[in-house]
C-alpha cells in the first residue's frame, strides 16, 4: 500500500498587508521540507500530518511525503507559492498511489483563487479520478463545494484553542484506511449557514461553540465516521466565509444529510451569541488598573489581550495602540508578546546586551484595506536580552513543533518588558515566554497579541483578562472591514 501524505496550510486575512510568498511555508529555508526532512519536523508531534504517519507507518504502507507547508496566517498567498505546493502534491500523485491523506486548513484564499484547498482538490481528482482523499481541515475552514465534492472524508478540529489537530488527522486517515480495507464506504453531506461567527466568540470553552463541538462528538459516537462544524474565519472577503458541517458517514448519505442539517440548523439558532461587542480601550485600561488593585499578591498575571493584531490570524504584529496605552497608563509588572520589528532586533544587536536604546518600535507596516498608516511608537529601554527565537512548543497546542521567531530581543522599560521579535509567532505556548527568559506567571500584567489560542498554554495562569480593542487588520469591529465579496445578505452584516 502506497499513501500520499501532505500538508498544505495557510488561513489567508485578505485585509492582510503581510505577504505570502513561499519562504513564508519554509521557516528560514528557501523551499518548505519535503520526504525525511518532512517526516522528522512532524513525526510525533501533535500535528494532523503526524497521525496520517503513525496511521501509514502501523498499517505498514509506503509513505510519499511530497511537502509539509505551513505558514502563519497573513495575506493572499503568492501564486508561485501555490503553484509550488500543489505542483509537488500533485506530482507525487501521478506516480500513482492508493489513497491521499492530506493535512489543510481550508481557509486558503491565493492571488487567484479564493478557494485555494478547493483548488488543489479539483487538480487532485483530475489525475486520479477515484484514489480516496482523505483531509483534516481546521475549524476556521470556510467551505467551498468543491472540498466536498473532490474529497473522500473530511474531518476538522472539534477545539478552540486547536488542541486536538492529532485527533482530527486520525479520524480523517482511520476513514481513508478503512475504505482501503473494503470495510467502509464513506459518504458526505455538507452545507453552510450565512453567518459570520466572530472569532472572540468561537472558543471552545464557551457556549455556543462548546455545545456545538460537542454534539459533533455524540454524532460520531452515534456511528459517524466524522461530525464537523466550521466556525469559519471572517476576516477573508470571499463569497463563501463564514459557518458551514460536514458529515461523513458509512454509505448511508441520508443521515449524513439529516446530521448535517441538525448541526447547521443549531449553529443558526446561536447566531446572536456569536456577536462580540468590543469594549472601548480606555474603558479597558481602567479596568485593568482596577483588577490590578485588587488583585492578591500570589495570584497570576492579569491578561490584556491585544485581539485586534494576532498574528494568527493575520495581524501585522506591530500595532501599537494597545501597548501604548499600557505605556501611557504607566502599567508595571507587564511582559508583552511580541511586537514584529525586525529592523528593531537589528538595532539591539548593534547597541548590545545592557546597552540603553531609543527605538521608534512597530508601526512598520501600513494597512491599506483598513485605511491606517502604520504608527511606530518612541520607546526607550535597555537592551535585556538578545537569542536566536528558537523553541520547542511544549503543548497542548501544536505540541513539539518548532517555532522561529528569528533574531528575538527583550527591551525593558523599567515597566514593561517587550519581546520584539523577526518572524510571526502567536503567544499560545508558555515556552514562547521561557524561550526568553520571562516567568509569565510572575508578572502582574502579559500583554499578548492572540485572541483564543493564548488559553492553550496560557489560560491556566491567567488570574483576570481584560479585551483591548486596538488596531489592526484582524480588527473585531466588523464595521472597520470592507466587505465585497463575501455572499448578502448574511449575518450579522444583514438583518435576517
Ligand atoms: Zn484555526
Amino acid at each position: 500500500m502506497k499513501l500520499v501524505i501532505a500538508q498544505m496550510k495557510h488561513e489567508t486575512n485578505t485585509y492582510s498587508p503581510v505577504p505570502t510568498p513561499l519562504a513564508r511555508f519554509a521557516a528560514g529555508d528557501a523551499v518548505p521540507p519535503e520526504g525525511a526532512a518532512a517526516i522528522a519536523a512532524y513525526k510525533g508531534t501533535g500535528a494532523a500530518l503526524a497521525a496520517f504517519i503513525a496511521l501509514a507507518e502501523a498499517a505498514g504502507a509506503e509513505i510519499v511525503l511530497p511537502i509539509a507547508a505551513s505558514a502563519w496566517p497573513s495575506g493572499p498567498v503568492h501564486d508561485a507559492a501555490f503553484e509550488h505546493i500543489a505542483g509537488r502534491i500533485c506530482a507525487a500523485v501521478a506516480q500513482g498511489c492508493d489513497a491521499v491523506l492530506l493535512d489543510l486548513h481550508g481557509a486558503m484564499v491565493t492571488q487567484t483563487y479564493d478557494d485555494g484547498e478547493g483548488e488543489l482538490l479539483r487538480r487532485l481528482r483530475a489525475i486520479a479520478p477515484t484514489v480516496p482523499i482523505g483531509v483534516a481541515l481546521d475549524m476556521h475552514t470556510n467551505l467551498y463545494d468543491a472540498m466536498g465534492e473532490h474529497a473522500t472524508a473530511i474531518a476538522g478540529y472539534q477545539t478552540y484553542p486547536h488542541v486536538d489537530m492529532y485527533e482530527t488527522g486520525l479520524r480523517a486517515g482511520r476513514a481513508i484506511l478503512a475504505r482501503l480495507a473494503g470495510r467502509t464506504r464513506p459518504t458526505m453531506a455538507w452545507g453552510r449557514q450565512p453567518m459570520l461567527p466572530h472569532v472572540m466568540r468561537q472558543g471552545t470553552a464557551d457556549s455556543p461553540n462548546r455545545e456545538l463541538q460537542a454534539r459533533c462528538r455524540e454524532i460520531e459516537a452515534a456511528g459517524a465516521l466524522a461530525a464537523s462544524v466550521f466556525v469559519g474565519f471572517p476576516n477573508a472577503d470571499i463569497e463563501y466565509a463564514g459557518l458551514s458541517a460536514v458529515v461523513v458517514t458509512d454509505d448511508d448519505p441520508a443521515q449524513a444529510r439529516r446530521w448535517c442539517d441538525e448541526l447547521l440548523a443549531l449553529a443558526w439558532a446561536q447566531r446572536a451569541a456569536f456577536v462580540y461587542r468590543p469594549e472601548p480601550l480606555a474603558g479597558s485600561m481602567a479596568r485593568a488598573q482596577a483588577l490590578a488593585a485588587a488583585k492578591p499578591a500570589d495570584s497570576g498575571p492579569i491578561v490584556l489581550l491585544d485581539h485586534s493584531d494576532n498574528c494568527a490570524s493575520g495581524g501585522t504584529m506591530d500595532t501599537m495602540t494597545v501597548l501604548g496605552a499600557i505605556l501611557d497608563a504607566g502599567l508595571d509588572g507587564v511582559a508583552a508578546f511580541a511586537v514584529f520589528d525586525p529592523a528593531a532586533v537589528r538595532q539591539m544587536i548593534a547597541a548590545g546586551v545592557g546597552a540603553t536604546v531609543t527605538l521608534a518600535l512597530g508601526g512598520k507596516l501600513d494597512m491599506p484595506a483598513i485605511g491606517l498608516k502604520g504608527q511606530p511608537r518612541t520607546v526607550t529601554g535597555r537592551v535585556r536580552l538578545l537569542c536566536d527565537g528558537r523553541y520547542r512548543n511544549l503543548g497542548p497546542m501544536a505540541r513539539g513543533e518548532v517555532n522561529e521567531m528569528g533574531p528575538t530581543a527583550v527591551l525593558d522599560t523599567g515597566k514593561v518588558q517587550i519581546v520584539v521579535i523577526s518572524n510571526h509567532v502567536e503567544p499560545h505556548d508558555l515556552a514562547a515566554f521561557t524561550a526568553v527568559g520571562i516567568a509569565p506567571e510572575r508578572q502582574r500584567f502579559l500583554m499578548l497579541k492572540s485572541r483564543v489560542h493564548w488559553r492553550a498554554g496560557l489560560g491556566p495562569l491567567a488570574h483576570a483578562v481584560v479585551e483591548c480593542a486596538g488596531t489592526g487588520v484582524c480588527t473585531s469591529d466588523y464595521a472597520a472591514l470592507a466587505f465585497r465579496k463575501v455572499r448578502r445578505p448574511i449575518h450579522p452584516l444583514d438583518a435576517i
